[in-house]
């Protein structure tokens, strides 16, 4: 049986029972429990959908895959310990002025989000997304976290490129990657779920994360400020839309699918269009 029409199921969240058509979990108030009838078979993907899992290891295989594609180019010092090279990076899907605005690669502001320069940078955004991302689909849903993820990233990626084009000195980024845009889209959201339905809680400890993180990136050098400003400001922006008071709808789903398929076509046609105009 692959959908359950009626009875009851287990909320993928709290494991009470729920009816699998019913709006809202009664003890835990996720929406959705019963995942369209599909929660049996979706469950066991875990409560997000399998969402947060699915971005870690599609981070690291494309961080692995950087590294591979040119070996002579990993830099090993410092800050940068197993850094791709910039050609690397460019090949899947870089960010910023310089893929933009001479190469014409604007797709990139979906690529560049699932894309490294090192293994601190990957490791400190995971450790991020693991704890954000799961807290965002209990209270989006997990499909609505994926469009708040994907817009985020590509609001992020268009400040930070459209500032370094356009804004002299405050300096956006000539060539940008990370997670680090997403991430804070989901901050924003978290932020506006605070607002919207008066959790206090969850509202002030979004901020409180949200107001290090960008002190953090003032202090260290290289941080792509704008991607973050962009991020928060569009995963802020879509929560609103999205509405986290009304529930999530199967054409959620739809949308979300199409986020991530439309972010997997841009990265192996980032690499086929990098590696036709590379000539080798
Ligand atoms: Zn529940």
């Amino acid at each position: 049986m692959l959908r359950q029409k009626w009875g009851s199921v287990v909320c993928p969240s709290c494991r009470n029972l729920v009816g699998v058509n019913d709006e809202r979990c009664f003890t835990c108030g996720r929406w959705n429990p019963g995942l369209w009838g599909f929660a049996p078979l979706l469950s066991r993907l875990g409560r997000d959908l399998g969402f947060t899992q699915f971005v870690m290891w599609s981070c690291i295989i494309l961080y692995l895959l950087t590294l591979a594609f040119d070996v002579q180019g990993v830099s090993t010092g410092g800050f940068n310990f197993l850094a791709p090279s910039g050609r690397s990076l460019f090949v899947f899907g870089a960010s910023g002025v310089i893929p933009v605005f001479r190469a014409g690669r604007w797709w990139t502001f979906l690529t560049a989000g699932w894309l490294h320069a090192g293994v601190l940078h990957i490791l400190f955004n995971m450790m991020w997304i693991r704890q954000l991302a799961p807290a965002a689909s209990e209270m989006y849903g997990p499909s609505r976290m994926v469009i708040i993820y994907t817009i985020a990233g590509v609001t992020g990626f268009a400040a930070s490129t459209l500032s370094g084009a356009f804004i002299p000195f405050l300096g956006g980024a000539g060539f940008t990657v990370g997670a680090s845009a997403p991430i804070f889209g989901l901050l924003g959201a978290l932020v506006f779920y605070g607002r919207r339905t008066g959790s206090s809680i969850v509202g002030d400890q979004a901020k409180s994360w949200a107001v290090a993180l960008f002190i953090f990136g003032f202090i260290f050098r290289g941080v792509d400020n704008w991607a973050h400003l962009g991020g928060f400001a569009g995963g802020y922006a879509a929560a609103k839309f999205l509405d986290p008071l009304q529930p999530e709808r199967l054409d959620h789903l739809v949308a979300a699918l199409a986020c991530l398929a439309l972010t997997a076509i841009a990265i192996m046609f980032s690499i086929v269009n990098a590696l036709g105009s590379f000539r080798i």
